[in-house]
């Protein structure tokens, strides 16, 4: 058994949170519990003996009001030296926090709704809900509410606060235009079957399985269509069966990833059927899934009620606090007063009068923050070398300098590009299913990039081809660029990188 395994049996690990404030007195944390922090989604950054820490923020339902935007950007600058990530799993990350400081942390974060239990660990983390929901008009339902009753079932839930690894949920209602659900432990996704009576039903098609890491594997059907009604039924019952049959002795294979490879998707099927709800599920045909698996939406999009959702690019998901306070007031002043984030590590003004469009824009646009779909939008990185302690390679600063010398010269890319850049074999920022995926190494003392080819959480459901070659950081970008060109000039109109 695992250190970690052993430390969950001594301390329940959500009980971390009644220790906080003795170690905030005592400007001290215990080093035998100091991985159970993760569970209240803070853990040391990089160099470790410095004793900073860094805290993840789950936004539920990827939906916050402005005035949580500007507790996100004072906690930023009172605490964390001013910087602030959105990452791409829809939450916000600070740095540089001091143990001292995190009680006053949790209380900002709580009066405006956000909180950090099970944002890291070996539990139920953010569970992802698509930020078009209640917007965009080709989506069947608004998943926010099985979304927050998900998260109210699952998250910070003493019963699922011991699992094997972390576990990571997503749903969305609009599967057309988004594919999250492909790396993720369990992926709802909406559509409509036809009835014998010859109407049309909602429901939700299930995926078990996916997960990244080091070994990619992308989730399977479990070959059912269940109604909304049973989403969070059957969402508790794959997650106590996860609990109860995973694998507890080897941490890098123990996510359910390996479960399902092992026992197969059916057989899990018949687990969760026949341990977990005591009854056997609705068959059903797999939900059609979005051509470029999420990339498609950027840009000024119509809502269904006449208005506009804007999605705002970042870039690498770092944002300035005055930039997000400005965002806040943008959202007050264009939109309704709230924004959301996206697993892009980007975010979103809604509820947009068509008049008003050209005037947020402009506005964006003097923030550095367009919403356009170019390479800057689709392009992601993880947190590196400069504070993670398991990065081998810079990312966000080096990701940054690329797309500030490509994006101009590639203006004219007529489809997505997705390029998703990590600094370690773990795939937070899943290089395995971008059009270019770059994951960092160490080759003696340089750093170097592996590189994987036309990977996609798109139609085509495939983990990119890794090549034989690296890439020398220092030539990251002149080999991107040199990708971007031959794709350009190799490609029909309208054709994908991974088509
Ligand atoms: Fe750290 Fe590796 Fe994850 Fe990047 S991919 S944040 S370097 S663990």
């Amino acid at each position: 058994m695992s250190d970690i395994e052993t430390l969950k049996k001594e301390l329940p690990p959500f009980e971390i949170f009644d220790l906080i404030p003795q170690y905030a007195a005592a400007g001290q944390i215990d080093p035998e519990k100091i991985d159970l922090l993760k569970w209240a989604g803070v853990y040391p950054q990089r160099p470790q003996e410095d004793g900073f820490l860094m805290m993840r923020v789950k936004v539920p339902t990827a939906e916050l009001h402005a005035d949580a935007l500007r507790v996100i950007a004072g906690i930023s600058e009172d605490f964390g030296r001013g910087l602030l990530d959105v990452t791409d799993r829809q939450a916000f990350q600070f740095h540089w926090l001091r143990i001292q400081d995190i009680p006053e942390i949790l209380n900002r974060l709580d009066t405006v709704g956000l909180h950090t239990r099970g944002a890291c660990g070996d539990t139920v983390r953010a569970v992802i809900a698509s930020p078009l929901a209640g917007l965009d008009a080709r989506e069947k339902i608004d998943v926010r509410p099985l979304a927050r009753s998900m998260e109210g079932t699952l998250s910070g839930n003493k019963d699922f606060e011991d699992l094997p690894r972390k576990f990571k949920i997503s749903l969305t209602g609009a599967p057309e235009l988004e594919g999250i659900h492909l790396i993720n432990d369990i992926g709802f996704l909406a559509h409509d079957v036809e009835g014998p009576d010859g109407q049309k039903e909602v429901g939700f098609d299930v995926w078990v399985g996916g997960g990244l890491g080091a070994v990619a594997h992308l989730a399977q059907r479990l070959g059912v269509f269940i109604t909304p009604g049973e989403v969070v039924e059957v969402g508790r019952a794959i997650t106590a069966a996860y609990r109860d049959h995973g694998y507890r002795v080897n941490r890098k294979k123990s996510r359910l990833k390996y479960l399902i490879k092992d026992m197969g998707a059916e057989k899990f099927r018949e687990l969760v059927e026949t341990e977990y709800l005591g009854r056997p599920l609705r068959s059903g045909p797999p939900a059609p899934v979005a051509r470029f698996g999420g990339s498609d939406v950027l840009g000024v999009n119509p809502q269904k009620n006449g208005l506009n959702y804007v999605v705002l690019t970042t870039t690498v998901g770092r944002i300035d606090p005055e930039k997000a306070r400005k965002l806040a007031d943008l959202a007050e002043r264009y939109g309704n007063g709230f924004l959301r984030t996206t697993a892009f590590q980007n975010m979103m003004i809604p509820h947009v009068k068509t008049e008003h469009v050209d005037a947020l824009v402009a506005e964006l646009q003097a923030l550095e923050l367009a919403p356009k779909a170019t390479l800057r939008g689709t392009t992601i990185a993880c947190t590196g070398t400069q504070f993670c302690r398991l990065a081998q390679t810079e990312t966000k600063a080096r990701v940054a300098g690329m797309i500030d010398v490509l994006e101009p010269l590639h203006t004219d890319l007529d489809v997505p590009f997705v390029i998703n850049l990590t600094g370690c074999s773990n795939a937070c920022t899943r290089y395995q299913v971008a059009d270019l995926g770059f994951m960092g190494a160490l080759r003696g003392d340089e750093e170097v990039y592996n590189v994987h080819l036309a990977g996609s959480i798109g139609q085509a459901q495939r983990t990119g081809t890794k090549l034989k070659g690296i890439v020398p950081a220092e030539r990251l970008t002149e080999y991107t660029d040199r990708v971007l060109r031959d794709f350009k000039a190799n490609k029909t109109p309208g054709e994908s990188f991974v088509e």
